[in-house]
C-alpha cells in the first residue's frame, strides 16, 4: 500500500516541483544524494575511492521534456567524464535513456549515448545504462548491444522481477556484455513481472548463478544480505577472483554491509546520485523501504 502510494507520488510533477525547491531538501536527501553540483559529487567519490570503494556517477534526471534538455544531460555527463579523467577517479557513469532523449528520438538518444561511451572508452571508464520501466526494455538492450559491439565500455542492467530476464541474461552473456543484476524498481504488471517478492528473490539467485557461470564481470547490485552471502558462497566455491566481479549498492543504503564487503576484500561500487532533479530517485528509495519514511519524518521534525 505505502509502496504504491510512494511510487504514485514519485510521478506527481506538482509535488516534485514543490519539494525540489524546498530549502529543507538538502537535509532530507543528503543521506542518499551527494549534492546538487558535480564538484560536490566528485568530492564524495574521492572520499569513497580513498576508502577503497568504486563509484558510479548518476546525474539525476529522467524523462526530459525535449531533445535540447537531453543534450544538456549529455553535456553534464561529458563534464563528469572529464572530471573522472582529470582526477583519475575509480568511477563509471550511470545513465537513463529517457534522460538522453529516448522518448523523442531513438537515433538522437543513441548519438548522445555514443558520445559518452566513446569518451568513457578513451579514459578507461564505462557507461552503465540503467534499466527503466519495461516499455523501454527492448530499445535499451538494442542500443547497449550496438554500442558494445563498437566500443565495449558499456554495461547493461537486468531486472530480476521480469519473467523474460533469464533469456536476456543468456543473450547478453553470449554477446560478452557485462551485466548489472538488480531486482527492479518500477511498478510492472503481473503478466510481465513476478508479483511476489519471494519469486523475485528466487529469480535473482538463478540469474546470479547464470551470470557467475557465463557472464563477463557481473555486478551484483543488491542490499539483500542473503543474496550477498549467496554470491560470496558461489565465488568461493567456483574460485572466482575478486577482480572478476563486483558488488554494487546505492550511496547511503546498508552502510554496514558495505563496510563488511570492503573489509573482506571484495570490490564494491556505490551508485552516487547528484543534481537538482532528485525527487523521483528519492521517492523510489523511500518506496523500497518504508522505514525510510520514518527516517524522513524525523529529519523533518528536526527542522
Ligand atoms: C547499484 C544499483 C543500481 C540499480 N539500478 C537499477 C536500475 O537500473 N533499474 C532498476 O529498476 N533498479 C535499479 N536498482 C534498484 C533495485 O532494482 C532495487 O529496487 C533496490 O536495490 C532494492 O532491492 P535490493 O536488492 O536491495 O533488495 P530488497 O529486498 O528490496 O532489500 C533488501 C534489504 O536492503 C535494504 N534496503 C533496500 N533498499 C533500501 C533503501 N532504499 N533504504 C534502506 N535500506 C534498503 C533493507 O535492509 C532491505 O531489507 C539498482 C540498485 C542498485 C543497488
Amino acid at each position: 500500500m505505502l509502496r504504491s502510494l510512494l511510487l504514485f507520488l514519485s510521478r506527481q510533477s506538482w509535488l516534485r516541483h514543490w519539494v525540489e525547491t524546498s530549502p529543507a531538501a538538502d537535509r532530507l536527501t543528503s543521506r542518499f544524494i551527494a549534492g546538487h553540483t558535480l564538484e560536490r559529487e566528485v568530492s564524495v567519490c574521492q572520499r569513497l575511492n580513498r576508502d577503497g570503494i568504486l563509484a558510479s556517477l548518476d546525474h539525476l534526471g529522467e524523462s526530459v521534456t525535449s531533445l535540447q534538455e537531453a543534450g544538456s544531460s549529455r553535456d553534464a555527463y561529458l563534464a563528469a567524464l572529464d572530471r573522472i579523467a582529470a582526477l583519475g577517479l575509480q568511477a563509471t557513469v550511470s545513465v537513463k535513456l529517457t534522460q538522453l532523449g529516448l522518448d523523442f528520438s531513438e537515433a538522437e538518444c543513441e548519438a548522445n549515448v555514443e558520445r559518452l561511451v566513446a569518451r568513457a572508452q578513451q579514459i578507461g571508464s564505462v557507461v552503465e545504462v540503467d534499466m527503466e520501466s519495461s516499455k523501454y526494455l527492448d530499445r535499451t538492450l538494442g542500443l547497449v548491444a550496438r554500442l558494445h559491439a563498437r566500443y565495449a565500455s558499456v554495461r547493461a542492467v537486468i531486472q530480476a522481477y521480469l519473467y523474460r530476464s533469464e533469456g536476456d541474461v543468456a543473450n547478453l552473456c553470449r554477446l560478452g556484455i557485462p551485466v548489472r543484476l538488480c531486482k527492479g524498481a518500477y511498478r510492472e504488471p503481473s503478466d510481465l513481472a513476478f508479483p511476489r517478492k519471494k519469486e523475485v528473490d528466487g529469480n535473482y539467485l538463478l540469474l546470479m548463478r547464470n551470470l557467475f557461470e557465463q557472464g563477463a564481470n557481473p555486478a551484483i547490485a543488491s542490499h539483500d544480505e542473503r543474496i550477498v552471502q549467496q554470491a560470496i558462497a558461489i565465488v568461493r566455491e567456483r574460485k572466482i577472483a575478486p577482480d572478476r566481479f563486483e558488488f554494487q549498492m546505492l550511496y547511503g543504503v546498508r552502510r554496514d554491509l558495505q563496510r563488511m564487503l570492503i573489509r573482506d576484500g571484495y570490490r564494491l561500487r556505490l551508485y552516487v546520485p547528484y543534481g537538482d532533479a532528485w525527487y523521483p530517485y528519492f521517492m523510489r528509495r523511500l518506496a523500497e523501504r518504508p522505514a525510510n519514511v520514518v527516517f524522513l519524518a524525523r529529519n523533518l521534525l528536526k527542522s
